[in-house]
């Protein structure tokens, strides 16, 4: 599922040639695309019909175009899209092979298509007015890189969660999702399962700096395509092909040589080295305990 750097990756690729361009034609394909277009279709292509795309950005996991219609005053409306598991938003040719499943083809005044392929179709798009923006990413987490070390380490404190819970819960902190908390809390050292509230001040400012160091990294390499995920050109990322730990399990540990191990922690795997990131005392002793029984 792409995470915040493969969104960051294709929103940078769709600037140069999709920002400042006017849309000429929007063709729908009705029956597969019920599910991803949010709302009337009707409405939803009179919204970019003639619009210029005026501005491409990025909150969380969502692409944001902002449209601007040149002969049509009135409220400013916003194209918002999430490409789910499997969504691919890209600039092509207009006589490049369609891909299966493209659901919508947007023509541009530069004679370019801007395409959304969805194999899956858990992704989705639907047009905002842009004064209802704030409200519509209301319960959205902080940015990573729009956060001091204070704020943080506020949202560990007091959780019992486990870190790496912690971590991908969108509404504390938006777009680190499973590959990059399991890179993160590997580079900080850190046991995924260590209970949020239990960090010290020295690993929640590692975890800090890993969190933004991984995804800095994963932006520079266009992102990992572990299935689907194409940048706004259509070709891989390839930071997968630097994952620490992430899917590795059994591997060697690049930093020591211990085999990488995989535990599930409610739902989703967690990849990590038990001598790099070895868990909490409290755990160890429990477990102690619960081992040698009462009395
Ligand atoms: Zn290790």
């Amino acid at each position: 599922m792409p995470e915040l750097p493969e969104v960051e990756t294709v929103v940078r690729g769709l600037r140069p040639r999709a920002q400042g361009k006017l849309i000429q034609r929007v063709e729908i394909r009705q029956a597969p695309t019920f599910g991803v277009i949010r709302g009337n279709l009707r409405s939803f292509r009179r919204a970019l019909s003639g619009a210029r795309i005026s501005r491409i950005t990025r909150r969380a996991k969502y692409i944001l175009l902002d449209l601007e219609h040149p002969r049509r005053a009135g409220k400013s409306l916003t194209w918002v899209v999430h490409l789910g598991m499997t969504g691919q938003l890209y600039v092509c040719k207009p006589s490049a092979p369609r891909l299966k499943h493209t659901h919508l083809v947007v023509t541009l005044s530069s004679g370019e298509q801007l395409r959304y392929c969805d194999p899956r179709r858990f992704g989705k798009m639907l047009v905002v007015s842009r004064v209802d923006l704030p409200a519509f990413f209301a319960r959205l987490g902080r940015e990573p890189f729009g956060l001091s070390l204070q704020r943080f380490s506020r949202l560990f404190a007091e959780r019992r969660a486990p870190v790496k819970n912690v971590l991908l819960n969108q509404n504390l902190l938006s777009g680190v999702g499973n590959i990059y908390a399991n890179e993160a809390l590997f580079v900080a050292g850190i046991h995924p399962a260590t209970p949020a509230g239990r960090l010290k001040q020295d690993q929640l400012s590692r975890l800090f700096q890993a969190v933004r160091m991984v995804l800095r990294e994963a932006i520079n390499g266009q992102g990992s395509t572990v299935s689907d995920y194409r940048t706004a050109e259509g070709v891989p990322g390839s930071y997968q092909n630097h994952l620490r730990v992430y899917d590795r399990e059994g591997e060697p540990c690049p930093r020591c040589g211990a085999r990488i191990k995989r535990l599930v922690l409610v739902g989703r795997s967690a990849h990590f080295c038990p001598r790099c990131q070895p868990s909490v005392r409290g755990l160890h002793k429990r477990k102690e305990r619960r081992l040698a029984g009462p009395g």
